[in-house]
């Protein structure tokens, strides 16, 4: 998995473009039906390799809109961040 967008979103588009690898989607293209944005965890790479802090969160005007998720085998993840910030979905930017 990746970061993920919580339903505090207010599909204001500002993250959408900040992403280098194109995993986010918008309400309208969300796979899950939910009338928000949508990261793919596949594609989120954390911004690894091109910011230091994920890019979508530091656009995100929505305090706490974007939180960590657990990190898959084999998908790209900050290892900076502990287990308990993404099993508690914690915010990535407060
Ligand atoms: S953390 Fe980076 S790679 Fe992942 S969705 Fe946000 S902007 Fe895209
Ligand atoms: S920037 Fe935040 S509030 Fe705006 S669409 Fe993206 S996740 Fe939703």
């Amino acid at each position: 998995m990746a970061v993920l967008i919580t339903d505090t979103c207010i599909n204001c588009g500002a993250c959408i473009d900040e992403c280098p690898v194109e995993a986010i989607v918008d309400d309208e293209d969300n796979p899950t039906g939910e009338e928000i944005y949508y990261v793919y965890p596949d594609k989120c790479v954390e911004c690894v390799g091109y910011h230091d802090e994920p890019a979508c969160a530091t656009a995100c005007p929505t305090e706490g809109c974007i939180v960590w998720d657990v990190c898959a085998e084999g998908a790209t993840c900050r290892d900076d961040i502990s287990e308990e910030a993404r099993t508690e979905h914690q915010p990535v930017v407060e």
